[in-house]
Order: C-alpha cells, then sequence, then structure tokens
C-alpha cells in the first residue's frame, strides 16, 4: 500500500471496525486521512489517527451533506487524488433495534437508510472523482441483510439496499477502474453493536455455532480490507465478502449445544 491515500470514515474508537482497518492499512504503508462525527469523538479519534501518522483528521456529520463536501474540499487542499475509501458508518435509533421491524417509524426509516446506506452513495461518488488512476472503496455490512435476525429491523433492510447499492455503484465506476465491495462481517463489540437489542446473546450464539467457533477480530476484517483495497483483489468488484467464521452457511445451532 505505499504510496496509496486513503480515507478512513467511522472511527469511534479503538474498538471500531474501521480502526481494525485503518491499522492494517497503516501498517502496509498507506496514507490515511480520517474523520469523525462530532466532538467528543474528535477527541478520540485524533491521537489514535495520530498513532499511525496520519494528522488529516476532518469532522463528518453524514446527515449533512455540507460536511461530507467539506471532507473532500479539505482533502483536495492536502492530496492531489485519492485511491482508496473505507466507509464504515450506520446508525438507527436503538429504540426501534428491539422488537418488530413492522413497528418502525418513518422517521427512523428515512434517517437509518440515508445514514446507513445513502450516505455511502454520496460519498463514493465524491471519492471517485478523485481516483484518477483507478481505485478502491468497501463498506460494511452484516448478514442481517439476507436473513432474518432477531430485532436487526430496519438496519438489516438499510444493509439490503447497502449491499445492492455496491453492485449499481460497481456497475457505475467500474469502467473506470474503481473497484467497490462490502465486507458483511460477524458481531463485533463496538458502540453500534451494542446498540441491538440482545446484543450478547447473538454474539455467543455466533460464537458457539460458528464453523470456526468463534467471532472474528477487527484486525481480521482489516485483513479482508486490504485485500479490497490493494491489487490483490484487482479482478473483483460488486462482491459482498462473509468474513464471520463462517456462520453465514450454517442451517441451525449445534444440536450438542442445544441439548447440554
Ligand atoms: P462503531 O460504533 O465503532 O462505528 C460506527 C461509526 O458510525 C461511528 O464512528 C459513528 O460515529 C459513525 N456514524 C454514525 N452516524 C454517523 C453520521 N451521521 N455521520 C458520520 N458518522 C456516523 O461500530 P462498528 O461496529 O465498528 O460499525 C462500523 C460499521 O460496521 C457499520 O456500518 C456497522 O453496521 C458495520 N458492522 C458492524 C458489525 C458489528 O457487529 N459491530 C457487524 C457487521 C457490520
Amino acid at each position: 500500500m505505499k504510496g496509496r491515500r486513503g480515507l478512513i470514515m467511522g472511527v469511534a474508537n479503538d474498538h471500531s471496525i474501521a480502526w481494525g482497518i485503518a491499522k492494517t492499512l497503516a501498517a502496509h504503508g498507506a496514507e490515511l486521512a480520517f474523520t469523525y462525527q462530532g466532538e467528543a469523538l474528535g477527541k478520540r479519534v485524533t491521537p489514535l489517527a495520530n498513532s499511525v501518522g496520519s494528522d488529516i483528521v476532518l469532522p463528518c456529520d453524514v446527515e449533512d451533506l455540507a460536511s461530507v463536501d467539506a471532507v473532500f474540499a479539505a482533502l483536495d487542499e492536502r492530496w492531489d487524488g485519492l485511491d482508496f475509501v473505507v466507509h464504515a458508518i450506520a446508525f438507527s435509533d436503538k429504540n426501534e433495534l428491539k422488537g418488530r421491524y413492522a413497528d418502525t417509524t418513518r422517521e427512523n426509516f428515512a434517517r437509518t437508510m440515508l445514514i446507513s446506506c445513502f450516505s455511502f452513495t454520496e460519498i463514493a461518488k465524491r471519492a471517485a472523482a478523485r481516483m484518477k488512476a483507478g481505485g478502491a472503496m468497501v463498506t460494511l455490512t452484516y448478514g442481517g441483510s439476507t436473513r432474518l435476525m432477531p430485532n436487526y429491523n430496519v438496519m438489516g433492510v438499510a444493509k439490503a439496499a447497502l449491499e445492492a447499492s455496491v453492485r449499481y455503484l460497481a456497475g457505475d465506476f467500474g469502467p473506470s477502474g474503481i473497484r467497490v465491495n462490502a465486507i458483511s462481517a460477524g458481531p463485533v463489540r463496538t458502540l453500534a453493536g451494542a446498540g441491538i437489542a440482545d446484543a450478547r446473546f447473538m454474539y455467543n450464539f455466533q460464537k458457539e455455532n460458528a464453523p470456526l467457533r468463534r467471532t472474528v477480530s477487527t484486525e481480521e476484517i482489516g485483513g479482508s480490507a486490504l485485500y479490497f483495497l490493494s491489487e490483490l483483489s484487482g479482478g473483483v468488484t460488486g462482491e459482498i465478502h462473509y468474513v464471520d467464521s463462517g456462520y453465514n452457511i450454517i442451517s441451525m445451532p449445534r444440536p450438542d449445544v442445544l441439548k447440554a
């Protein structure tokens, strides 16, 4: 990744998936810029960014399009182009990440979709315009997009739309040599993950039932991001790639666990 420049969006703290990805990319020589949401998180993100040699740390709330534009304007002042983007941003009202999907409100549906899905399209469009020599983008999704996952509710619907937008963006930017992929991560204990009701139960359930009998680390997700953002995956675009200890392939819990 030496000589490659990329924007990391979605670090909240050192448990964030985006941080696991950033560490891996930096260890392989990439030059990074970071965004943070709000001043409180800025105080956490700035020292993390500094620790991997980055002094480009910019505020961004994707609900405010002007702040997205300001990020790219600030990048233009420092860099003459961009090679990759990591989008690890999602939000929904936690009162609706429990109970029935049918009870989702119109307001939270629209907000969840904007932050967790459409922000990737708005960011991808701006990033692609700066990827003069081709490039790569990665977003983060979850298996609740294609399968019923208790409590995941409107976030599952947003992730399904996010995955569809990965395919459409791959189609739009493919002719320019820009690849767009998603990593579908297994459960990780993060701020966002904790917002989902029964998160601890789901985490332990996946640990007991996934073929690898464990959950994944943010560094392992970082390894897959390195693949997608480098020439290692030069022929791959529009892909939804599971990094979940194989949980997505199982059809039922292990009988020995159920019987115990
Ligand atoms: P996290 O809480 O560390 O990161 C979520 C990030 O989204 C935070 O940095 C937050 O500031 C940002 N964000 C939310 N609303 C925003 C807004 N309006 N503008 C700008 N940024 C905003 O949690 P995480 O688990 O690392 O989440 C990163 C991504 O990974 C999300 O897309 C999440 O859905 C996805 N994911 C998480 C898991 C998991 O189990 N934790 C599993 C699969 C996928």
